[in-house]
């Protein structure tokens, strides 16, 4: 195929995304987060400001998405094989479009997001993930990964969709539908408040027939003195009603929760109430994203200046037992994620109690021995989920490298303490 170089234009896609969904093709359907004011939260921030988009936007970027598509198709660029060559091969057809864009002068398709020399230091390792311009980069090896992972999933964001009536949903999921036939789920992020207050039943069990199959809520507490705390703009009550409501309508429920988000005070209220939240909605998934305080966000600040103080790793993880021991409910706990210092994985009631001894093994080391697991634990998953360490985490590491792998038999609390610190700064929510 001859390929009208100029025509290629990239879409927007939802750089912040339930980690499920990191292989979905995303398209955004309102931009950042109208709320913005939880205490503990970095997106969408760094002068990121929400706005709706009309369909007809919607509609460009669906036709731009399904032109590299087409692309890839033809060129036989993944086609449902994962192959690091395609990534390579991606990066000559951009840079090819890009060079026929600076020869046609066309600045916008050559330049790169600028970034804000008032960032704190700590919040550019970040920054990929908080990406607002759309790029051909991104675009291209968007669609190469949802390609490559068998093209079956989509995600509409950004932080709230329940904000967008049905008739919307409805005929961006039909326009996708219709470019993208081998998607078989589609899912949002959705706020509980607007799922209990804005949206009736009919109009949930209207995104269902439109073929939305799952809504994730970023409950976080089912504590009101905790909700209010960091400024979550929604009560327990309606965490309740908009969770209910979802799973009456037919779709599918997956809830955040974050341990560690009480601190210090109201650890035992944050958690008892949580799992009294949970017991009442039985989401579908429980996803644990234990607390990690931000650089610059207003829960840092809160810290500073005494009003949060930071519960420890091991009162987290008493935290998560009373979860697991409280709820009372059907439902699934996944550990998804490289904030949890353990991975605590299983069905409720099934794997109740093999959760709960895998805790109670933690909770029985000594001090120096849970400081140890922390720090070998931190680093594999960190590992794991970013696919390597950091310079500035192998350099704190060097000193315990040897031959046969990382020996931690000479090192102190205070540098346990120090390297666990790095590694949790950099610890997506
Ligand atoms: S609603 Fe979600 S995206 Fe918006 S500020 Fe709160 S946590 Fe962040």
């Amino acid at each position: 195929m001859r390929i009208d170089l100029l025509s290629v234009k990239p879409f927007e896609i939802c750089s912040i995304r339930p980690p499920t969904e990191n292989y979905s093709l995303t398209f955004r359907l309102t931009r950042n987060c109208y709320w913005n004011k939880c205490w503990f939260c970095p997106v969408y921030k760094f002068g990121a400001r929400y706005s709706k988009r009309g369909i007809e936007e919607v509609k460009e970027d669906i036709r731009r998405a399904k032109l590299i598509d087409n692309i890839l198709s033809e060129q036989g660029i993944g086609n449902n094989t994962y192959s690091y060559a395609g990534y390579s091969r991606v990066s000559e057809l951009v840079e090819r479009i890009k060079s026929a864009n600076r020869d046609a002068d066309n600045r916008d398709e050559c330049d790169k997001e600028e970034i804000s020399e008032d960032l704190d230091p700590g919040l550019v390792w970040f920054l990929p993930w908080f990406k607002d311009k759309a790029t051909l980069e991104d675009s291209f090896n968007h669609i190469l990964s949802w390609r490559m992972e068998g093209g079956k999933t989509c995600f509409m964001g950004d932080a709230d969709s329940l904000i967008l009536k049905p008739d919307f949903i409805t005929e961006a999921i039909d326009q996708i539908k219709i470019n993208f036939p081998s998607i078989q789920r589609f899912t949002v992020y959705g706020r509980t408040r607007s799922a209990a207050r804005l949206r009736t039943l009919e109009d949930l069990k209207a995104y269902r027939k439109a073929g939305l199959n799952r809504v994730h809520f970023g409950i976080e507490s089912g504590s009101d003195a905790v909700l209010k705390l960091v400024n979550k703009g929604v009560t327990r009550d309606e965490h309740i009603e908009g969770g209910i409501k979802t799973r009456e309508a037919g779709l599918s429920c997956s809830v955040y929760v974050m341990p560690g988000l009480g601190g210090v005070k109201w650890w035992q209220e944050h958690a008892y109430d949580t799992a009294d939240v949970l017991t009442r909605i039985s989401p579908d998934y429980i996803r644990l994203r234990s607390l990690q305080v931000f650089p610059q966000t207003p829960l840092d600040e809160a810290m500073h200046n005494g009003e949060f103080a930071e519960a420890s790793e091991e009162q987290v993880v008493r935290e998560i037992r009373i979860i697991v021991e409280e709820i009372d409910a059907d439902t699934e706990i996944m550990s998804d994620s490289a904030t949890n210092l353990l991975n605590i994985n299983g069905r409720l009631p099934d794997d109740r109690v093999a959760m709960l001894r895998e805790i109670d093994q933690y909770l029985a080391l000594s001090k120096r021995d849970k400081l140890l697991f922390s720090l070998e634990s931190r680093v594999s998953s960190f590992a794991g989920q970013y696919g390597g360490l950091t310079r500035d985490i192998s350099n704190a590491l060097g000193p315990f490298i040897k031959k046969g792998g990382l020996d931690f038999s000479g090192i102190s609390d205070t540098d346990i303490d120090d390297v666990i610190r790095l590694i949790r700064s950099k610890l997506m929510p």
